[in-house]
């Protein structure tokens, strides 16, 4: 081992984005205050910063759709046990699918009902009434529920940090690791920093993100991550669209949420040809071409837009794995523990990330009956065995 020991904390987080934080703050309520969370930049300054936000609980994997219902109790609870308004617009959600997409659906919703998901099964005319003036001919199912909506994922993960930080967890930003630090068989003991300082501790978290591949690999750890660009665009309608759900086409597959302003928000969800990116490099607006494909989209639903222009744009990388499913649990070396590759639906489920690996790093279970920790371990890629939904739907497979 090189550098100068400085510190030790039982656990120590690396990456101060929504699921650090999340993790920190669920170890903290659980007693567990000896945590020190490492920011390279500063808090939710990395991708967290670009989420939608979206708030949805229609999953095809059970123990997902379980995890965005506790995330859906805690933000509307916010105020109570954060301390602080998270920015959770209760919006409603509906998801339209196309006919070759209705049995899915209603195995989907049946699945969620199961779970106590409130959500229904709902016809154009319902969905009208929800959205006046919406065009709903390429649809022929659709299910709503009235508790969804979107947040806004940097103030969520701030008001974790707070929590954390006020419980007793430390943070420091400004912090980059450039290492883990191994002992002679392997097993993480710790990290080291850009200033040199060493860092020893019981259990390492990595929870970095798109970055997380390189510092893993300091460990000997390979983790199949990779950076999916993806391209976001805010529409002017011309005048400002009302109170409207948020709404999931998997028929042209993007979603749309209503901005404060009265914009929408257009993000893509065909992911048929994934565009790999540099995390640290990558075009941050979006092309012509996207532009014109999201708007022409728009305009199928929405044929009514007075006078439709591009407000701005911007662009994220979602952290993708082979089967756009979260790693959380043991890394294969001792002493590391993943919080990775949340494949662009992290935000939802960020309240049930804390929690789960809170109750894996302090229990080994879940502690949630309904959330299977087991299957988001890290060898079901090697195994042949991914994470999927059980009822897909055709053409929008991912995140679902
Ligand atoms: C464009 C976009 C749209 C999305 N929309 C939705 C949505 O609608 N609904 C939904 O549920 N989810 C959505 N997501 C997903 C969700 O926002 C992410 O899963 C979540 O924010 C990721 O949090 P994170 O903490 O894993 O990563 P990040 O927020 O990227 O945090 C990782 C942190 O690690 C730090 N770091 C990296 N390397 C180091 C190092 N060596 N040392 C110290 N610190 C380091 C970084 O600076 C960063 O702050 C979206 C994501 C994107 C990109």
């Amino acid at each position: 081992m090189t550098g100068t020991t400085t510190e030790h904390a039982r656990i120590v987080i690396v990456g101060g984005g929504l699921e650090g934080l999340a993790v920190a703050w669920q170890l903290a309520e659980r007693g567990e205050t000896d945590v020190l969370v490492l920011e390279r930049d500063t808090l939710c300054a990395g991708m967290t910063g670009k989420s939608s936000g979206i708030v949805r609980c229609h999953y095809g994997v059970p123990s997902l759709a379980a995890m965005a219902w506790y995330g859906v109790q805690v933000f509307t609870r916010a105020e109570e046990i954060l301390g602080t308004d998270i920015g959770f617009r209760q919006t409603g959600y509906v998801v339209g699918v196309g006919e070759n997409n209705v049995e899915p659906l209603h195995s989907n919703v049946e699945m969620h009902r199961a779970l106590g998901v409130p959500v229904d099964l709902i016809d154009a005319d319902a969905v009208r009434s929800l959205w006046p003036g919406i065009h709903l001919d390429d649809f022929t199912g659709f299910a709503y529920e009235p508790l969804g909506g979107h947040g806004d994922a940097y103030l969520t993960g701030m008001a974790y940090g707070a929590r954390a930080r006020a419980l007793g967890v430390r943070i420091r930003q400004s912090n980059n690791v450039v290492r883990l630090v191994s002992d002679d068989v392997g097993a993480v003991r710790g990290v080291v920093c850009a200033d040199g300082t060493e860092i020893l501790c019981d259990t390492v978290v990595l929870a970095t993100g798109v970055w997380s591949p390189a510092l893993a690999a300091t460990a000997g750890v390979p983790l199949p991550i990779r950076a999916q660009r993806e391209q976001l665009v805010l529409v002017d309608q011309g005048e400002p669209t009302p109170d409207v759900p948020t709404f999931s086409d998997l028929v042209h597959l993007q979603y749309i949420r209503r901005e404060p302003n009265g914009h929408l928000l257009v993000g893509n969800s065909d992911h048929s040809d994934p565009e790999i990116a540099d995390p640290d490099a990558y075009l941050n607006r979006a092309t012509e071409d996207f532009v014109e494909t999201a708007i022409g989209k728009l305009d199928r639903i929405l044929p009514g837009m007075p006078d439709p222009r591009l407000a701005s744009s911007y662009a994220g990388c979602y952290d993708i794995t082979p089967d756009y499913n979260p790693i959380i649990g043991p890394a294969p070396v001792e002493g590391l523990f993943l919080a990775v590759g949340f494949s662009g639906h992290g935000f939802k489920i960020s309240p049930a990330v804390g929690r789960l690996a809170a109750d894996l790093l302090l229990d080994g279970i879940s502690s949630d009956p309904a959330v299977d920790g087991n299957e988001f371990r890290y060898s079901r890629f090697d195994e042949g065995k991914p994470l999927a939904s059980l009822h897909p739907y055709a053409g929008a497979g991912e995140m679902r």
